[in-house]
């Protein structure tokens, strides 16, 4: 490093705008970070923190992983990018068969040949997985002779990500107020989440999908647990419901698994827990392991299909990355480390361990409300209010202070680790929690 801490803060104080921080900041500058490895990063000055979120949901596997690093060194030397437009590569093809592999479903030998999840449209980010599954949705009804269903269901609380589309079938108000004009306009249900019940969040999508019979084109929602929302987990009997329902009213299911998706709530996809399998699926993030952002959206065949005919049928969209051949290697070997190293397992064994965490805090404090856990999650709500409020950040600066670096989503104080962390780390990273929050509460 050839700048100090005090000259990197300067510069990045000048030019540098972070996401989700107010611009007048007055709380903790910056960490200043030098290395990442494992479940742990390290600040210029040598200062060891363990990264309790996998930096923001995507570090799955660790930071740089050797694995990963070996096979995009690989692919480097033979191929970094090249369009996905009238081409195609080893990475790309193979890439789209393991993935396939993969989804909810394939071994379902009573699953109509025309269900599966045997379509992969690359693109770049969570963000554009979605953008992608909303307008194959669109577009498949528009050029099918139920032209009208042109809306989208989707939940209160719903995260999907930040671009236009992604913001509006979004469902948490503090992301979406501003742009309010710019929206496309949504059903909105109740999230599954409701303390009255999931089986009211389920009536509600009922009742729109009767009501609007044949203008809707999907129902997007993430599946098991909201994210953004406070990871709030959900009955998977909802979801199983509402593809139900879907099935009557023959209109699509999306299943947003950016985040869920991966191991990250104990089964490989959270649609697995319900046993339910969407029309379209959603991945990035950990899809990439930590390296870089890369994403894909998976089609039934049905869908494909209501592509098929002359030119002015095609799919009218792509991003100047799709397919990179880089972010395809990268994400085989994330799907090979999956399997070899059997990442699943180490899941099972780390989710009781977080959830005895969170339990045994809410049983400790009282205020302390819903302990939650499921997989390589586990949160609990501070009983303050709502998105804004500042007692999160009360705990965010105790964990830092103790070698921990989680954040907050409004009062809900969560960790969602790697899921390869090793017995001593996450020992170390939820005793920082409960200590970082019986800190937080008393002040
Ligand atoms: C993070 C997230 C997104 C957006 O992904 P980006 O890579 O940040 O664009 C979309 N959906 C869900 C469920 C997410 O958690």
């Amino acid at each position: 490093m050839t700048l100090d801490r005090a000259a990197l803060l300067a510069l990045d104080r000048a030019h540098v705008w972070h996401p989700y921080t107010p611009a007048h900041d007055d709380g903790l500058p910056p960490l200043v970070v030098a290395r990442a490895e494992g479940a742990r990063f390290w600040d210029v000055d040598g200062r060891s923190f363990i990264d309790a979120n996998s930096s923001w949901w995507v570090a799955s596997l660790g930071h740089r992983h050797p694995r990963l690093l070996a096979a995009l060194s690989r692919q480097s030397q033979e191929l970094t990018h090249i369009a996905l437009g009238g081409l195609t590569h080893e990475p790309a093809t193979l890439l789209a068969r393991e993935l396939v592999e993969t989804m909810p479903g394939y071994r379902d030998t009573t699953l109509a040949a025309d269900r599966r999840l045997a379509r992969v449209f690359y693109s770049d980010d969570g963000s554009t997985s979605v953008e992608v599954a909303i307008k194959l949705c669109a577009q498949y009804w528009a050029q099918s002779t139920r032209a009208k269903r042109t809306r989208f269901i989707a939940l209160s609380g719903a995260f999907h990500g930040e671009t236009v589309g992604a913001t509006s079938v979004g469902g948490i108000d503090a992301f979406r107020a501003v742009y309010g004009p710019l929206l496309f306009d949504v059903i909105r249900t109740p999230s599954p989440h409701d303390a009255r019940g999931w089986e009211r969040a389920v009536d509600a999508i009922v009742r729109e999908l009767d009501a609007h019979r044949d203008t809707i084109a999907a129902v997007v929602v993430e599946p098991i647990v909201q994210g953004a929302a406070g990871m709030r987990v959900y009955e998977p009997a909802f979801l199983r419901a509402i593809r139900e329902a879907c099935d009557r009213s023959d209109t699509f299911l999306v299943a947003d698994e950016v985040f869920t998706g991966l191991g990250r709530t104990g089964t490989f996809w959270a649609c697995e827990h319900a046993q339910v399998v969407p029309d379209v699926l959603c991945t990035a993030k950990a899809l990439s392991g930590a390296l870089f952002p890369f994403a894909a959206t998976v089609a039934s065949e049905r869908i494909y299909d209501g592509f098929r005919g002359g030119r002015d049928r095609a799919f009218l969209y792509g991003h100047s990355y799709c397919g990179n051949p880089l972010g395809c290697a990268v994400a085989r070997e994330v799907l090979a480390i999956y399997r070899e190293e059997r990442v699943l397992d180490r899941v099972a064994a780390i989710a009781p361990k977080i959830r005895a965490a969170f339990e045994a805090l809410a049983e400790e404090h009282p205020s302390l409300a819903r302990p939650r856990a499921i997989g390589a999650i586990g949160a609990i709500d501070l009983g303050a209010q709502g998105y804004l409020d500042d007692k999160g950040w009360r705990v965010y600066e105790a964990a830092l202070a103790r070698g921990v670096y989680l954040r907050p989503l409004g009062d809900t104080v969560y960790v969602a680790p790697p899921l390869v962390i090793d017995d001593p780390t996450l020992d170390a990273l939820l005793d920082g929690v409960t200590q970082s929050i019986r800190e937080a509460i008393k002040r």
